[in-house]
C-alpha cells in the first residue's frame, strides 16, 4: 500500500459542477429567505416591495437557468465573449452569464 503523492493536483482554475451547484443552492436559499422575509402586500411601501420582490425573482430566474448551464456544460462561459468568467467573480455571482466587460457593455 502506498500513498501516491502525485496524485494530489493543484487546485483548478475552475469550479467543479458540484461546487457550482452548492454556490448556486446557497444563492437561490438566500433570495427564498428574502422573499419569504417581505411583508404581505397591503402593508406599508407596496410599490417598493414589489419592485424588490420582481427583483429577487429576477435573480432566482438567473440561477435557475445557470442550474441548467451546469448541465450543458456551458457553466462559467461569457455569453458575451466565450471567454471563461473568472472564479472570483462566479464566487460573488455564482448566477452571472457575463465577465465583467461584457457586464459592463451590457448595462451600458
Ligand atoms: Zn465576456
Amino acid at each position: 500500500m502506498s500513498l501516491d503523492a502525485s496524485r494530489i493536483e493543484p487546485r483548478p482554475e475552475r469550479l467543479t459542477a458540484h461546487e457550482s451547484r452548492q454556490r448556486l443552492e446557497h444563492a437561490r436559499n438566500t433570495r427564498l429567505t428574502q422573499l419569504r422575509a417581505l411583508p404581505e402586500s397591503g402593508q406599508a411601501d407596496d410599490q417598493l416591495m414589489s419592485a424588490q420582490k420582481a427583483a429577487i425573482e429576477r435573480v432566482l430566474k438567473e440561477i435557475e437557468e445557470a442550474f441548467a448551464r451546469i448541465e450543458q456544460g456551458t457553466y462559467g462561459t461569457c455569453l458575451g465573449c466565450g471567454k471563461p468568467v473568472p472564479g472570483e467573480r462566479l464566487e460573488i455571482l455564482p448566477y452571472t452569464r457575463y465577465c465583467v466587460a461584457c457586464q459592463r457593455r451590457a448595462a451600458a
